[in-house]
């Protein structure tokens, strides 16, 4: 007798497989999602190149954040990428194994010029999140104009419900509902090494943002009060004119607005690594700082090549 078909797959037992036997480090969840976060902006990105998607600013600030929340213990991973519509969630998320990274770059073969910037590849990885959380949710808004958000749940990783999304701002925000074997990640030196350990050099700035407790977010909420004073003291009165005490106070407020632009938050992770700037946009400091970081070893290197 001859037969031919298809092999399929109980989704009961898929959880289990990737759990046990596809991942062996369960930090790898993070790698799987940021990867995702990461790719969302790319393709955006490619989009804008390609002319595709025009309404996009080109100025526009891309960011991942890792959301962290150990009280309710959630976290979100959130991205202002290319989102995903109601009918790419059921085409990306609800068919296992089908990758929407390698959709993507069939699609534009001939646009994107054999690149290969894209992480994702086999379809799989966005479930990697059942590793360390019982529940998981998508909300997604898609770049597309007049484009609805969507979202998307699953208590078990065998059945979903799909819903209209409530995010307001493009792209797509993933929450995971923490369970027991996830709970060391909320911690944020925790999850801080495990992004440092797989997404130190992706494409996209990544922030940690941790959630604190009410009263804590109540006092971060209430504005610093301006000290519009001129400190100057009385011998200074004295002997200054009214242009050079207004000098002065231009100067003050120079400084003021300087020190407050240095507090903007730095990215966890460097998103244009050396080896992807040519020799002459290098500087000596640079090299040693990516050998200390990447070589764990606080010397300095005995010398260094460039290879691109
Ligand atoms: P892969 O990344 O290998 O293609 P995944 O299982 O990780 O596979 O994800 C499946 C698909 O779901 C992705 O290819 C992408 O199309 C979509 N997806 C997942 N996360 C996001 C996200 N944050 N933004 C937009 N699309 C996403």
């Amino acid at each position: 007798m001859n037969e031919k078909g298809n092999l399929s797959i109980n989704s009961e037992n898929f959880l289990p497989i990737i759990k046990k036997w596809l991942y062996t480090d369960k930090d790898i969840f993070i790698r799987e999602l940021v990867s995702n976060a990461c790719d969302a902006v790319t393709k955006l990105k490619k989009l804008m190149i390609m002319g595709e998607a025009d309404h996009i600013p080109a100025d526009e600030a891309f960011s991942v954040h890792v959301v962290l929340n150990k009280e309710e213990k959630i976290m979100q991973i959130v991205d202002n990428g290319i989102g995903m519509t109601h009918e790419e969630i059921k085409k990306y998320i609800n068919q296992i194994a089908f990758s929407g990274a390698t959709d993507f770059l069939s699609k534009y073969e001939e646009k994107a010029d054999g690149d290969n910037e894209i992480i994702g590849h086999f379809g799989l990885g966005f479930y990697s999140a059942f590793m360390v959380a019982d529940k998981v949710e998508i909300d997604t808004l898609s770049y597309q104009e007049g484009a609805a958000a969507a979202s998307w749940s699953c208590a078990d990783g065998i059945d979903y419900e799909m819903a209209d999304g409530t995010r307001t701002e493009r792209g797509t925000t993933i929450t995971l509902h923490v369970s027991e074997d996830g709970e060391e990640f909320l911690d944020e030196n925790k999850m801080y090494e495990a992004l440092q350990k797989y997404c130190a050099f992706m494409p996209v700035p990544i922030f940690i943002d941790v959630m604190t407790n009410e009263e804590e977010k109540a006092e971060a909420a209430e504005p610093e009060k301006k000290d519009n004073t001129i400190h100057i003291s009385q011998e200074e009165a004295a002997t200054l004119t009214k242009d050079e005490i207004l000098a002065k106070a231009n100067k003050d407020s120079e400084e003021e607005k300087q020190e407050e632009e240095k507090e903007e938050p730095k990215p966890l992770n460097d998103p244009s690594p050396l080896w992807l700037k040519q020799p002459k946009d290098c500087t000596d400091e640079e090299y040693k700082e990516f050998y200390h970081k990447v070589f764990f070893d606080l010397n300095d290197p005995l010398f260094w090549i460039h290879l691109n």
